[in-house]
């Protein structure tokens, strides 16, 4: 659906960086990448939360709705920050939008979403063009659904606590798809990334056995209370 960019600056050996900045405080050799990787993986096996923190995400996230990116922006631990394409002035004449899947499926219900799309384009042309109404007030028709684009940064622990959430049955289907497409991306950056998101990007009830949700998909048993 959309696209997922990881920028250059992103770490590119997330295991060996932790080791070696770990490494840094417990007095050890950081000149051996073998010490570093290993140390690296039994910070994160063991839970040391912290040095995750060093892992640095920059990503170009395009394509996807501005539903979805706001629900990311609610990722707050670490103080991610980011960027996003004005909603003033960029041309929305012909505005780019998430068509869900539901809704591709049904003939009707695609002609009548594709329909509605362009109404508010119209819309928002006519009183643009027609009526003198500033492009930042006739942006005000446009919905949740249109695509956005963003860069983001943020850092290893922060999308390790966000997969919890966001691969959860309960959780918004874009944003499901959205976490399965920033995991390929990561993956495909080096064998640490891949290691990485394989074995931590995991639902909530993965990590803790049980299912904490009021409305459970039954993938695990539910929480006793
Ligand atoms: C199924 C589902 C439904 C949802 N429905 C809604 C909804 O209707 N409305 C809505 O607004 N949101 C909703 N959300 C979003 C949800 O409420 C959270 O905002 C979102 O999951 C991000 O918060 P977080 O704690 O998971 O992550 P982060 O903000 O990244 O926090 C990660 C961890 O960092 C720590 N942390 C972060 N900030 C602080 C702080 N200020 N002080 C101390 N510790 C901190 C905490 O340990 C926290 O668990 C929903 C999420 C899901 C998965």
């Amino acid at each position: 659906m959309g696209t997922i960019t990881i920028l250059e600056s992103t770490t590119k050996n997330p295991l060996s960086l932790m080791g070696e900045r770990a490494g840094i405080c417990w007095g050890s050799d950081i000149t051996d990448p073998k010490k570093n990787y290993k140390r690296g993986l039994d910070c994160l096996q063991s839970g040391h939360g912290r040095v995750l923190e060093f892992v640095n995400v920059e990503m170009a996230i395009d394509g996807y709705s501005a539903r979805v990116i706001r629900e990311w922006y609610t990722h707050l631990g670490g103080a991610p920050t980011r960027l996003q394409a004005s909603t003033r002035y960029v041309n929305y004449e012909n505005f780019d939008y998430v068509t869900p899947h539901t809704v591709e499926r049904s003939e009707e219900a695609k002609a009548l979403y594709e329909e509605t799309m362009r109404t508010v384009a119209d819309a928002a042309k006519k009183l643009e063009h027609e009526l003198g109404i500033p492009r930042e007030d006739a942006a005000m028709l446009f919905p949740l659904g249109m695509s956005t684009k963003i860069v983001d940064k943020r850092n290893l622990r922060n999308l390790i606590d966000m997969s919890h959430q966001r691969l959860c049955a309960r959780a918004y289907w874009e944003y499901r798809e959205l976490m399965r497409d920033l995991m390929k991306a990561l993956s495909a950056i080096s064998e640490e990334w891949a290691y990485v998101v394989g074995h931590y990007f995991v639902p909530k009830c993965d990590v803790s056995g049980v299912c904490i949700e009021k409305k459970s998909c039954g993938r695990r048993p539910k929480a006793e209370v």
